[in-house]
């Protein structure tokens, strides 16, 4: 973004010209868009959930409800808790990481065991989607386990929230140029090719009747990029519209079993 604006140049108040100056506003009109997209996503993912549970824990103050209705009504105000609780760790996290106060707890693991106890309880939580994991292990990778299922799980819970009911989503790990190499990919509603730049940034959220409708704060992906150049790793993601995407993942696999591999 370029700011234009002319200045005239006076000598002993005698108009000699004109001076036209060009300044480069991008990173000032960038951090408005995100003050902007913040406040909008905090009234948003607040009010909502805070004005359901408000509303359901009223109404069974003041009415008689039969079981099946309160249990309907305490699944609701339960999974808004929640979305409250992901939301502020998402907001913390974002500051720490920008406060460089985050810190990690490096380990020596192995991703496909890491991932596949992942993947089992992500299994057993959601019946609307079928997860189908592919992997050969053990792949060892130095790294901070807690961020590293956190950055899976936040992959995993795009894949089915972007994506219809009944819809496949595969995860793939494998041994590619010594390189840990994670794939997710789903059939989901998939991400406009202008969107791209951006989709990594704090509060993007791509906008179109399809994501209005489905919930988010913009800040998962961030927090993903985050980990993973922590790690020295890379994040990149193909996608078609309606199609779905595919997000790939690589990080440099632990010396230990490079070695390992050797002797074999
Ligand atoms: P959100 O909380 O909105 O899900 P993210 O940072 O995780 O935030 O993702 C940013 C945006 O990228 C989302 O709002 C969505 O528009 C798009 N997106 C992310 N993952 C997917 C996916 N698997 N399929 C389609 N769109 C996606």
């Amino acid at each position: 973004y370029i700011q234009i604006y002319a200045e005239k140049i006076q000598i002993n108040q005698v108009w000699v010209g004109t001076m036209l100056v060009l300044r480069d506003v991008t990173k000032e009109t960038e951090a408005d868009r995100m003050k902007e997209e913040f406040v909008s996503t905090v009234s948003h993912e607040l009010r909502t959930p805070l004005s359901s549970i408000y509303g359901f824990t009223e109404l069974m103050l003041n009415r008689e409800i039969d079981p099946p209705k309160q249990r309907k009504y305490l699944t609701t105000i339960h999974s808004e808790t929640g979305r409250l609780t992901t939301l502020v760790n998402d907001f913390l996290d974002v500051q720490r990481m920008e406060s460089s106060e985050q810190r990690y707890q490096m380990a020596t693991f192995d991703l496909v065991q890491l991932a596949a106890e992942l993947i089992d309880f992500h299994d057993a939580s959601h019946t609307t989607h079928e997860l189908s994991f592919e992997a050969v292990g053990p792949i060892m990778i130095d790294a901070d386990a807690e961020k590293i299922k956190q950055l899976l799980n936040n992959l995993l819970s795009n894949a089915i929230k972007y994506s219809p009911d009944g819809g496949n989503v595969a995860i793939r790990i494998e041994n590619h140029d010594g390189f840990a190499e994670i794939t997710i990919r789903d059939q989901g509603i998939g991400i406009p090719q202008e969107a791209m730049s951006k989709l990594f940034d704090k509060f993007y959220r791509v906008d179109n009747s399809e994501t209005r409708k489905i919930g988010g704060t913009g800040l998962g992906l961030s927090i993903c990029k985050e980990i993973v150049k922590h790690h020295n790793g890379t994040i990149d993601v193909e996608s078609t519209i309606g199609a779905g995407s595919t997000f790939t993942i690589r990080f440099p696999i632990a010396v230990i079993s490079t070695i390992l591999t050797y002797e074999e």
